[in-house]
């Protein structure tokens, strides 16, 4: 069979783009089909400091450098007792990444899409995959772009659909983390918001509260993402609300969050998602390989998506690569880039279910009076998931043996604090 492309990706999002973008570099040649016309809405604004060595290798990051506020670090508010904590990046305990980005993902993802058309990948816009065949030959891609339906052939495939999961959901791979399956987050846009200033303005603020968490995410315009994850039980009892009801029920549960948009002018829709965390069973096959939410989904409480996705983007091209210059497609060869990718995850699931079991809320709000946790803490919000690292420990063990686990807040109220630095006097942005 004569291929068109080396590699045909479905989905433009952070690993599709992302995934082309790696190819180039090794010179494959590669067709990415993406549904919509970028620049888009996208839910998922608060990139991880670990993220830049990414950026860096993709070749994006001064442009991301210069264009997107700084996060120094991520807060955390009680919003029952009024506890709050910062854990600032420049306190982890690998050095080197002070600050992430929060960024308005429609324009982000056009430049992390155009930057691989940059680079030579073939991008079409506004064109659905509708169809894939896999063959011994190659693999059939059938798409509907540009007022027809057409085909296109490629050894390779890589599904990075997102949330559509394509060939998760065709073949019925998924399975949900039963844990925080039923969640559900609402979101909007906001003018006008009460957010930190000077050097912290940046930061995320994540407010806890008995029905679940809320985000704040600020932007270098002045604009402010807001949005609430609803436990089971408070969206059970909203069962049938719209997303607008739904935020205003959670809105009367945070007075803190309510004293922030006093003088807030919402500018976008209440948007909502469900069908929460899952796993595909399997992220490859013959000729295939899944990327990004397209193979799993972790709950969002730590901004952990596009480190996820991007990070399978380079694992995937290693792999594709090999395959490409062997000539052989084979599932089993595609075994260990599963693993790789599910190491990273493991460690923010474990984190998101201790969460969910309430040792981790208590521990996030009053881990000042241990460094070491609140060091290896600090790094896992950061994004440092991968190197196989001594910190890690820390979370296999749980939470719940921690005195911090039963203690109330205390008067510390940063990392810095408890690692005795002190506060950067630049503005970081
Ligand atoms: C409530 C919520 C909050 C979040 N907050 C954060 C956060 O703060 N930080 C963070 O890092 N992550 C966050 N995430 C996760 C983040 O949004 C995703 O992990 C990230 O977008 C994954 O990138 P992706 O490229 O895999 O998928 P996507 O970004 O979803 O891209 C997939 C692309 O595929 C396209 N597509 C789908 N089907 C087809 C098809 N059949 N043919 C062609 N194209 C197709 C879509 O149009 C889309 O552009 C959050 C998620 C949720 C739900």
């Amino acid at each position: 069979m004569k291929h068109d492309f080396d590699v045909i990706v479905a989905g433009g999002g952070p690993a599709g783009s992302s995934t082309a973008n790696y190819l180039r570099q090794k010179q494959r040649s590669v067709l990415v089909l993406e549904r919509e016309k970028f620049p888009r809405f996208h839910i998922g604004e608060s990139m991880l400091p670990f993220s830049n060595d990414v950026w860096k290798e993709l070749g994006v990051f001064e442009k991301i450098d210069a264009e997107y506020i700084h996060k120094p670090g991520a807060m955390f508010v009680h919003e029952e007792s009024g506890a709050e904590f910062t854990y600032y990046f420049d306190t982890a305990i690998r050095e080197g990444r002070p600050y992430a980005y929060q960024v308005k993902r429609a324009g982000f993802d056009k430049m992390l899409l155009d930057h691989a058309r940059g680079l030579g990948a073939e991008v079409r816009e506004e064109t659905r995959v509708d169809d894939v065949a896999f063959a011994a030959d190659g693999v059939t891609v059938s798409c509907t772009g540009g007022g027809r339906s057409y085909t296109v052939s490629a050894p390779m495939f890589v599904d990075a659909t997102g949330r559509d999961a394509l060939i998760c959901n065709r073949r019925q791979l998924k399975v949900p983390d039963g844990l925080v399956t039923t969640n559900v987050a609402v979101h909007c846009m906001f003018q006008n918001v009460d957010r930190s200033g000077g050097a912290d303005e940046g930061n995320i603020i994540i407010g806890l509260f008995n029905g679940g968490w809320w985000w704040l995410i600020p932007f270098k315009d002045g604009d402010t993402s807001v949005g609430m994850v609803l436990e089971k039980s408070f969206s059970k009892l909203n069962r049938g609300s719209s997303p607008d009801e739904m935020m205003k029920a959670g809105l009367e549960a945070c007075p803190h969050l309510q004293k922030r948009l006093v003088a807030a002018k919402r500018i976008l829709p209440v948007g909502a998602q469900g069908n929460w965390s899952y796993r595909s069973k399997t992220f490859y096959d013959d000729r295939l390989l899944m990327v990004g939410d397209s193979a799993a989904f972790v709950d969002p409480l730590f901004s952990t998506g596009v480190l996820l996705a991007i990070n399978g983007a380079k694992f995937a091209v290693e792999h594709i690569d090999r395959a490409l210059t062997d000539g052989d497609f084979s599932a089993e060869r595609f075994k260990s880039y599963q693993d790789q990718c599910v190491a990273g995850m493991e460690i923010f699931k474990s984190l998101v279910h201790e969460f969910y079991s309430e040792n981790l809320r208590k521990v996030l709000l009053a881990s000042a009076r241990n460094p070491t946790v609140c060091a290896a803490i600090t790094s896992m919000l950061a994004g440092d998931v991968y190197k196989p690292s001594m910190w890690h420990s820390v979370v296999k063990k749980g939470f719940s043996h921690l005195p911090e686990a039963s203690a109330g807040a205390d008067g510390l109220r940063s990392s810095r604090e408890i690692m005795q630095l002190p506060k950067p006097q630049r503005q970081l942005s």
